[in-house]
């Protein structure tokens, strides 16, 4: 038996202990601790030479893990930016949302005390995106909102948020804004607005409405952009283009408005529409050659109620589909019923107007050739009556319904034709049988005579594109003579008769017919009667 000489002991006691130290080393986490082996070769540095290799090999392993926890947290943190931008942020134009205007907002409301002024919000309406949308599809509509979003992030401070709400609605937080600063960025929006866009290939113009609300301590971000949309609605109805601050007036003819809507939900149930008739006439004769439905609603406290009373009310609650409904079958009813009692083989039209939404109904026409033919009326005594401001972005589907009906027999006019964006293209539209020409532009016949001209101009045009015009809101017997002097063929107005319930209409027909000669004519197709009796003169019926 062979015993080590005792340095050979004493060395390996030494590296024992250094293998030992190398452990505890490695065991607190110091991967890269490591012992040489000794030129003894034996066991001691076995073990040594297994433990570096262990150690190298849980090194590597610790860098490779370390490498890949700082991706995934890399990764984490890109996917909490992205969720905040999808929740706080508007995906297609990259401005904030109204969760995040909303937080600013209010944030800004209550740091106004200690930072020089409350804050105001500014809300804003596109005027004619709808147009833009309709006629040139949503990609071109999108690239429009995109490039309003970049002008009005031209247009604020860094300090300011501008959001879009939804739609083609935005708004503008000014944070402690003065009364002068305030006007001064919505009179640069609206400048910055009023500048054509150009959306891919298409050049666009589109306007704003913008309502205003300055914030007031306590009142929430909530409150003061329900204020400021109030604002906005009322700057709208005024016309395109407006600016108008919040009042408290305005919250009240809102809430008004809300009562009205639900009044007339129940009325319309209940039975407390009513339809008045307006004689049509023929300026040469005076006979009556149709007459307009006009919609009254017989209200149990306010009384007899007018269309400009409720119909905006109902147009923004839907309330207008039952309404033009019950108002198509009433008219379409007593249009069966005059044919069979008075009318006899008389051409006559019963004017029925329609609102934007019944028209843009991918069932409309459908749905009133039924209504027709469960009445039993005929198609041809059916004249429609649309605005211009209607017919404006008309889509494919509204000109095929109404090319539908007309083909049917049903005419189509267009109403208050002047009043709004004319086009004279409308008189070319294949559908288009009756030119309504509006009020406002007769008014001043007898005295101005720009009017005349202009008059003169438009009946030309409808006498040149084959249509018939019918001029309405006429008053009195001078404006008559000079539209029958002009060529216009069919009046309407107070002259004649204002608007009257069926029994009275019933009989002011009766005498129309029974007059000498007569036979009612129906203003909707070229080509109908002519006469050199002046107009007004005739026994055609002045309304009660
Ligand atoms: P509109 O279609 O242009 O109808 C003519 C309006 O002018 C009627 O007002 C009529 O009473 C009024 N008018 C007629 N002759 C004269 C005149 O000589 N002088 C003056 N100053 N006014 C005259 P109304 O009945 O208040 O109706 C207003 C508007 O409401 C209508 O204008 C039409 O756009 C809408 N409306 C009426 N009935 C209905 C309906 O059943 N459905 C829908 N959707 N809208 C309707
Ligand atoms: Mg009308
Ligand atoms: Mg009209």
């Amino acid at each position: 038996m062979t015993t080590p000489p005792p340095e050979a002991s004493d060395d390996a006691d030494t590296r024992l202990d250094q293998l030992v130290g190398l452990v505890v080393a490695l065991a607190s986490g110091n991967l890269g601790a490591r012992m040489e082996p000794s030129p003894a070769n034996d066991r001691i540095d076995a073990v040594t030479v297994g433990l570096t290799m262990l150690a190298e090999e849980l090194q590597v392993l610790t860098e490779d893990m370390e490498l890949r926890v700082a991706e995934r947290t890399r990764q984490v943190a890109d996917a909490h930016r992205q969720l905040e931008r999808l929740a706080l942020y508007d995906q297609l134009t990259g401005l904030a949302n109204r969760t995040l205007l909303t937080a600013r907002l209010d944030r800004a409301v209550a740091r106004a005390e200690r930072r020089g002024g409350p804050p105001a919000v500014l809300v804003l309406d596109l005027d004619g995106f709808k147009v833009v949308n309709d006629s040139f599809g949503h990609g071109v509509g999108d690239l429009l909102l995109i490039e309003v979003a970049d002008r009005l992030r031209g247009i604020v401070r860094d300090i300011d948020t501008v959001a879009r709400l939804g739609g083609d609605e935005f708004a503008v937080v000014i944070s402690h804004a003065t009364l002068d600063q305030v006007v001064e960025v919505a009179t640069r929006i609206q400048q910055a607005l009023a500048r054509p866009v150009q959306a891919g290939a298409q050049q666009c113009w589109v306007g704003t409405s913008i309502g205003i609300r300055l914030a007031e301590p306590n009142l929430s971000a909530e409150t003061l952009l329900r204020d400021a949309d109030t604002a906005m609605y009322v700057a709208k109805g005024r016309g395109r283009g407006g600016i108008e601050f919040f009042e408290s007036a305005m919250h009240a003819t809102a809430l008004r408005r809300v009562r009205v809507a639900e009044e007339l939900r129940a009325a319309i149930a209940d039975g407390q529409l009513q339809m008045r008739y307006q004689p049509i006439v023929e300026l040469s004769g005076g006979r009556i050659a149709g007459v307009e439905a006009l919609v009254r609603w017989q209200h149990p406290v306010r009384g007899l109620l007018t269309p400009d009373q409720f119909i905006s009310v109902a147009e923004d609650t839907g309330l207008v589909v039952p309404l033009d409904a019950w108002v198509l079958d009433t008219a379409i009813a007593q249009a069966a019923k005059w044919r069979s009692t008075v009318l006899g083989t008389s051409d006559f039209g019963m004017h029925v107007n329609i609102s934007p939404l019944e028209l843009r109904s991918p069932a409309f026409a459908d749905d009133v050739l039924e209504r027709l033919g469960r009445s039993g009326a005929v198609a041809g005594d059916l004249m429609l009556e649309v605005t211009e401001t209607q017919l404006m972005g008309e889509d494919a589907q509204t000109a095929r319904a109404l090319e539908k009906l007309r083909a049917a027999g049903v005419g189509v006019a267009i109403d208050d034709f002047g009043s709004g964006y004319s086009s004279m293209g409308y008189m070319r539209r294949q559908f288009v049988d009756v030119i309504k020409i509006d009020r406002s532009l007769i008014a001043e016949l007898d005295s101005d005579p720009q009017q005349h001209r202009v008059a003169a101009a438009i009946l030309g045009l409808v006498d040149a594109f084959g249509l018939t015009a019918v001029a309405e809101g006429v008053e009195t017997p001078a404006q008559a003579a000079r539209l029958h002097a002009l060529g216009c063929r069919f009046g309407q107005g107070f002259l004649w008769g204002r608007p009257v319930r069926a029994r009275t209409m019933t009989d002011l027909l009766r005498r129309s017919i029974d007059a000498p000669g007569g036979r009612v004519q129906r203003p909707v197709r070229p080509g109908t009667g002519r006469s050199s009796t002046m107009p007004g003169s005739s026994a055609g019926g002045r309304g009660p």
